[in-house]
């Protein structure tokens, strides 16, 4: 058994690994960025090295600089957790040439596995069922064309070394095959410096469903059943769970074969996934097995009641498999949802920002909370904007939506823009809660998903009033103020010898006010209702108001509060008419860059005219490409900057004439 492990990777999953060989009595070691030098992973572990600079490239995709510390530090095994060098052949060779045990599958099985296009011929020899489509070595794109037509559209192009939802592109028509053909290459070569593709039909309302795997250096290879990843945005996993709802047994050990048989094929050593995208008449064909731990693998361990971190470390040491696969066992089902620090509002856009207020559920028998962040901590643009994994268990589906709708009211989040109340209303909606589940589920209920931002109503306006009340008075003698004290309220005018104040919010972009009147001997009244409460230093607001009992946390955050309460959350932004007169109208914007990143594609050409909406040129930031279009029918003047530059947030990137109208 080793006695210290480096983890080659950040966030959660470093904390993740962490946490188990603490349980093992294994020592750890961190590698981290000049960007993470305060991050959780590196607070966490027993020893920690800098390996570079803020860009991946520079710091975790470092092979060298990695495996140095890994023997100064006299690691003798590293985890590559996910994403990074997790999949890199290059990295799992070096480590054995250095004589350290890479914890993953052997260097021949991530080759096989590598490339989209050679696992589907391999898995094709081995009998696994594959989705009708063009895997082969030649490029030229008349050919893919042509092989575009014969499977039929609509068909979708993937990156031959994509991953992570990047490098693929749905054609509907021949028409618009060679441009989606050109972007998904440029794609492909700008991630994953390789552009070879594949097609493949695309399936309509299909399901992804995976099998997890294991195998051992004795030959045994096993599933540990599946998960149910078909809630997805832009063909990334959002919502994931175990079992998949409506599998049958049969289907079941027809999959986990077909899982084993591929994971055979390759001599499989470790822990892997094999992804099937299942179409509704229950056909599955393989899509890709993914060579290493999956960001999804906590409901598996919440229906098995195993630790696979453990299994990993246990099986690079040569250890069999603790369990035949008639032992594994299936009980209640598991939710995970994947907290991003982004803007459902704002199309997704990753937001990044410090950490004002971040306070995830309290962990439980029935509540997991995977995270590689703390309140205070930065979310920088370098990395996966992934903030934490919130994961459930309970008897039955039901039970389990229950909780994760529990928990998710309970995930405070204020500093970075984030997918929290958007998650609530994924898994509360009919048809998630119904089991009835496909890729296209979240487009589909975008408009419920995404709805209209709605006014804050009076009770959450009571809450916040009487927080700014609390703040204002200053008298946190312990942690706790009481109505009761005498209120510092200096701009107080007189109404019949009461104290009378308006405060002004502004709250989806309609104004409301909250009137509060402080009586003698300490009574107060907030909108005409008897209050009296506390405010704790967490934030938590607890007022009686009239016959109500709220029970709410508010957060300020600059001049806007995070107002938390019942399930929900509404950002007011106090409005002080003296300090903001005449700054309330807006740029018109749009071609400004939405936030700091590269300039990859100058799409429309200098002087051209232009209609509303026609790209303008192509930025990618936080690992997407975001297109800038024509804010209305005009003419591009000119492009302040050039193809490679890297541009500042808010930065005007184009000269652009509107048209007279
Ligand atoms: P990645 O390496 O990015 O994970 P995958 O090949 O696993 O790429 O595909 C990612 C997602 O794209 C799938 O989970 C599924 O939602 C969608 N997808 C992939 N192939 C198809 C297909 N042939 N038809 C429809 N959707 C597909
Ligand atoms: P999974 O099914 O595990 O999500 P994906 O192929 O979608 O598999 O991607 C693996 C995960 O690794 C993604 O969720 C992504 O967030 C993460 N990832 C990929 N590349 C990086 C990277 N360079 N830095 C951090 N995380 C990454
Ligand atoms: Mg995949």
């Amino acid at each position: 058994m080793f006695t210290k492990i480096l983890i080659a990777n950040r966030g959660e999953i470093a904390c993740r690994v962490i946490k188990t060989c603490r349980k093992l009595g294994i020592r750890t070691v961190a590698v981290y960025s000049e960007a993470d030098a305060g991050a959780r992973h590196v607070r966490l572990a027993d020893e920690a090295y800098c390996v570079g600079s803020a860009p991946s490239r520079e710091s975790y995709l470092r092979v060298e600089k990695i495996l140095e510390v890994a023997k100064a530090s006299g690691a003798q095994a590293v985890h590559p957790g996910y994403g990074f060098l997790s999949e890199n052949e290059g990295f799992a060779k070096s480590c054995a040439e250095a004589g350290i045990v890479f914890i993953g599958p052997p260097v021949e099985a991530i080759r096989a596995m590598g490339s989209k296009s050679a696992a589907k011929s391999l898995m094709e020899k081995a009998g696994v069922p594959l989705v009708p489509g063009y895997h082969g070595d030649d490029q030229d794109p008349a050919l893919l064309q042509r092989q575009a037509e014969r499977i039929g559209f609509p068909v979708l192009i993937k990156a031959s070394a994509g991953g992570g939802g990047k490098g693929m592109r749905v054609v509907e028509k021949a028409a618009d095959f060679a441009a989606a053909l050109a972007s998904c290459q440029r794609e492909a070569r700008s991630s994953f410096g390789d552009d070879k593709v594949l097609v493949e039909k695309y399936l309509v309302r299909p399901r992804h469903i995976e099998i997890q795997v294991f195998g051992d250096s004795q030959g045994n290879v096993i599933s540990l059943h599946e998960r149910d990843c078909s809630a997805q945005r832009r063909h990334q996993k959002v919502v994931e769970e175990a079992p998949a709802p409506g599998m049958t047994p049969e289907r079941r050990a027809a999959m986990g074969k077909a899982a084993c048989d591929a994971a055979r094929a390759v001599g499989y050593v470790g822990a892997g996934t094999v992804e099937f995208i299942a179409s509704q008449d229950a056909t599955f064909y393989f899509m890709e097995m993914n060579t290493r731990l999956q960001v999804e693998h906590p409901v598996t361990e919440m229906i098995t009641g195993q630790d696979l971190v453990e299994w990993q470390i246990r099986v690079a040491g040569g250890a069999p498999l603790p369990l035949t696969q008639d032992q594994v066992p299936l009980r209640g089902h598991s939710i995970e949802v994947r907290v991003y620090a982004e803007e459902p509002e704002k199309g997704f856009l990753p937001s990044i920002g410090a950490l004002r207020h971040f306070a995830p559920p309290a962990a439980s028998a029935h509540v997991r909370v995977d995270t590689g962040v703390e309140q205070g901590d930065v979310v920088s643009p370098h990395y996966d904007p992934m903030l934490a994994k919130l994961i459930v268990w309970d008897e039955t589906r039901e039970r389990a939506c229950e909780r994760m709708l529990q928990a998710l009211s309970e995930f405070r989040v204020v500093g970075v823009g984030n997918n929290v109340e958007f998650l609530g209303r994924l898994v509360g909606c009919d048809p998630f809660r119904a089991g009835q589940v496909d890729t296209g589920l979240i487009e589909r209920e975008r408009a419920t998903l995404i709805p209209e931002a709605e006014p804050a109503p009076a009770d959450a306006l009571a809450l916040a009033g009487f927080a700014v009340l609390a703040s204002e008075a200053r008298v946190r003698s312990t942690s706790t103020v009481e109505a009761h004290s005498p209120w510092a309220l200096a701009d107080g005018w007189r109404l019949n010898g009461r104290l009378r104040r308006v405060l002004a919010f502004k709250t989806a972009e309609t104004s409301r006010e909250v009137t509060i009147v402080h009586g003698g001997s300490g009574s107060l009244e907030i909108d005409g209702r008897a209050s009296s409460g506390r405010v704790d230093a967490d934030g938590r607001v607890r007022l009686a108001w009239g016959d109500a009992r709220l029970d709410g946390h508010v957060v300020a955050h600059g001049e806007t509060l995070h107002v938390f309460a019942g399930g929900r959350r509404w950002s007011l932004q106090r409005l002080d008419p003296l300090l903001h007169a005449g700054e309330d109208q807006e740029e018109a914007g749009g071609l400004a860059a939405p936030m700091s990143g590269k300039i990859i594609a100058l799409v429309a050409s200098i002087g051209a005219e232009v209609e509303k909406g026609a790209p303008l040129l192509v930025m990618e930031a936080m690992k997407m490409e975001h297109t800038i279009v024509a804010p209305a029918n005009g003419t591009l003047k000119a492009f302040r900057f050039a193809l490679g530059d890297q541009v500042p947030e808010g930065a005007e990137l184009v000269d652009f004439e509107k048209a007279a109208s």
